[in-house]
């Protein structure tokens, strides 16, 4: 993970090199956001840091609507990050935990599921089960964005296994339905 310092430098310049890298956590509104939000810069004091939009997620923020974590650059290679977490991270992308196991997926990589579980909370800073969760609605929230797609068919082609769980989750994470999200 980058430095605090590095990371407030590149929030202050809103450095697109750093999009993808890093994601703010915004104390006072419990919002994430990319390095790169037009929105006003909250001060220092009031940010955290976290490696991955999981990580940010996992530590109870909620995405922004306005800079749209889910669409910064896709970065399994972080700094540091070793070859076994950059698989994983490209499998668990296309679906390996969309109904699949994490013991299964680590069986996949040669390791055992709790190695596999340190290495991911070292790296990417949260589980291969947030991790799954946040990339799964991630591919949600874009289809529902940039689509005209029906709900039913966002919830099934980005990994959710019914439209009433994709719903529960949205809800949980947004802090409203899918339906309130403007649509293109
Ligand atoms: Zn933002």
């Amino acid at each position: 993970m980058l430095d605090f310092d590095t990371c407030d430098a590149a929030r202050y310049r809103r450095d697109p090199a750093f999009d993808g890298k890093f994601f703010t956590g915004v104390r006072t509104t419990m919002i994430y956001c990319r390095p790169v939000c037009p929105v006003k810069q909250p001060l220092s004091k009031n940010v955290t840091y976290y490696p991955s939009a999981a990580a940010a997620e996992q530590a109870g923020y909620r995405p922004c609507l306005r800079c749209r974590p889910e669409t910064a650059p896709f970065s399994p290679a972080w700094n540091g990050t070793g070859a076994t977490v950059a698989r994983a991270l490209r499998l668990i992308e296309d679906g390996a935990l969309d109904g699949g196991s994490v013991e299964h997926l680590a069986e996949r990589l040669g390791i055992g599921a709790r190695q596999l579980s340190r290495l991911f909370r070292r790296h990417v800073g949260a589980s291969p089960t947030q991790t799954a969760a946040t990339l799964r609605m991630q591919r949600a929230k874009r289809l529902l964005n940039d689509t005209g797609l029906s709900m039913t068919e966002i919830a099934f082609l980005a990994g959710f296994s019914s439209l009433r769980r994709f719903n529960a989750a949205f809800r949980e994470l947004y802090g409203r339905p899918p339906s309130a999200v403007n649509r293109r």
